[in-house]
């Protein structure tokens, strides 16, 4: 009999459900897209059902694709797009509203508010997070606030909150478990990252009474079987985690000071920091990697805003290149940018900046600059910004760095990848299996039933497609970085 694990990978832009077996490899796979709703300007939401629906028809397909039933499966994972707001009602199962899609800033000004009236050190210590719309907190409040009869039906315990993971636990379970892990709490300026658990005073400024939450269960273990109507036969749940903790795992950061970075639309860089809360100087965020074995693990988080899609607008905004692939030939085509500098703040700049006012340029232009150069400038960016963000890890945990692991869709351009090892002056490694977040999630499931004996054979099944070493002399790189700083001081506003 064949054995297999499905992970679950749950994301702002699809439903993807991935089957892997004992080595690790890819047996089948299925995605779907997921619409979004733009009600207003700043606004984001999803169709819950819609969520619930795409991922149980991708979970089926990548099963067939594989060859397999639900039998052949050993335990399922499931990883999440983090913070995305859902709440329903405790008897129907029927969401209240849509979804509030972590990208939505409809909170802005209760955010606001509250950081005027001095909240923002309370909320930082206890969560690790800062008062920003992103996180769940203050999109729970908006629901109870504006969906008719919402708050008086959860103050009579009738509804309940959760993220993503929680949501699709709830249906897989036919509504019989509501339960998160700490990954995913961490993510909603409820949970106390010390205390490692809901906080009551956070929970009474934002005003979400606690019978909403749900319990916070492991990020690998047993916590429930699948309804055995969707899949044919029962399979145990074991594996939780945030999709970011989730790629962070399958990227085997288990030690403290290992990183990675995902290079999409934006970059999302983790820094395993050990069994201790980290603490930044720098605005970075605090936050629960994953808990097992009675264990609960913390990273640093920073975020660059604006990563893969400066390529986008080099596309879309400006038609330089047809797709986002050519950016490699057409930077490739000359040695270096010329002094051209791109800063693509677009909006606003954030660690270890923080300013919001901030906004893109391109300096240093002269009679010889063609598009080629600001292509150049527009990919070296990425690692400029990344490299921004890995000081201050290195910074605030006094931790140097001995390589950085590396995943997404921008990834596969190798001029960046060369000068992200140029720059930072340590090897990158792009990982073989391309599905990191997908692949941890399996790893937490397959790890708590056995499938997996230890963590010494999760570390085996991790491997390097390419290594970048690198190549300029440290000296030149710091001269770059100088000139990239010049650059920023210019984009502030
Ligand atoms: P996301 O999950 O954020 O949608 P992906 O991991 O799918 O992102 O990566 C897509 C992003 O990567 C896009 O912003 C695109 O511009 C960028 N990208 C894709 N291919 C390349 C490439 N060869 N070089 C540089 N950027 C790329």
């Amino acid at each position: 009999m064949s054995q297999a694990i499905l992970a679950l990978d749950q994301g702002t832009t699809s439903s993807r459900a991935v089957v892997f077996d004992a080595a690790g490899t890819v047996l089948g796979l299925a995605q779907r897209e997921l619409p979004q709703i733009y009600p207003r300007p700043g606004w984001v939401e999803q169709d819950p059902e819609t969520i619930w629906a795409t991922q149980v028809s991708t979970a089926r397909e990548a099963l067939s694709a594989a060859g397999l039933s639900a039998r052949d499966v050993v335990a399922l994972g499931i990883t999440n797009q983090r913070e995305t707001t859902v709440v329903w009602d405790r008897e129907t199962g029927h969401p209240v509203h849509n979804a509030i899609v972590w990208q939505d800033r409809r909170t802005s000004d209760f955010c606001a508010r509250a950081r005027r009236e001095g909240l923002e050190p309370l909320f930082r210590g206890r969560t690790g997070l800062i008062l920003d719309p992103y996180f769940s907190g203050t999109k729970i409040r908006w629901l109870l606030d504006n969906v008719d009869g919402a708050r008086a039906r959860a103050e009579r315990g009738e509804l309940l909150f959760g993220t993503v993971d929680s949501w699709l636990i709830w249906k897989l379970t036919g509504g019989r478990l509501h339960v998160t892990d700490a990954s995913n709490a961490s993510r909603t300026l409820c949970y106390n990252v010390h205390a490692r658990g809901w906080d009551e005073k956070l929970l009474g400024i934002l005003r979400v009474p606690a019978s909403m939450l749900p319990v916070i269960v492991p990020s690998a273990g047993v916590v429930a079987e699948t309804d055995p109507a969707l899949f044919g036969a029962s399979v145990p749940i074991a594996g939780i985690a945030g999709d970011q903790q989730a790629a962070l795992f399958g990227q085997r950061c288990t030690v403290p000071g290992r990183v990675k970075n995902t290079y999409g639309t934006g970059c999302f860089m983790l820094m395993h920091t050990g069994e201790r809360v980290p603490q930044s100087e720098h605005q970075l965020l605090s936050t629960v990697a994953w808990t097992r074995d009675a264990r609960t693990e913390y990273a640093l988080e920073g975020s660059v805003f604006v990563a893969g899609a400066a390529i986008q607008w080099l596309r879309d905004g400006l038609g330089i290149i047809g797709s986002a692939p050519e950016v490699e030939a057409l930077a490739g085509s000359v040695p270096d940018t010329a002094g051209v500098m791109f800063v693509p703040a677009f909006t606003g700049l954030g660690a270890p900046h923080w300013d919001p006012l901030a906004r893109g340029t391109i300096t240093g232009i002269t009679r010889g600059t063609t598009r080629a150069h600001i292509a150049r400038a527009a990919l070296e960016s990425i690692a400029y910004q990344t490299a921004d963000i890995l000081e201050c890890m290195q910074a605030d945990t006094a931790i140097p760095l001995a390589d950085l692991r590396v995943d997404g869709g921008a990834t596969r351009n190798d001029l960046l990848m060369q000068f992200q090892a140029d720059v930072l002056g340590v090897p990158v490694l792009r990982a073989a299996n391309a599905e990191s977040t997908a692949f941890g999630a399996a790893l937490l499931a397959g790890r708590a039933v056995g499938f997996w004996a230890d963590d010494g054979a999760l570390d085996g099944l991790w491997r390097v497609e390419r290594q970048f070493d690198p190549g300029r002399s440290a000296d030149a790189m710091t001269e770059a970085r100088a000139q990239w700083r010049r650059a920023v001081e210019r984009a502030r506003g």
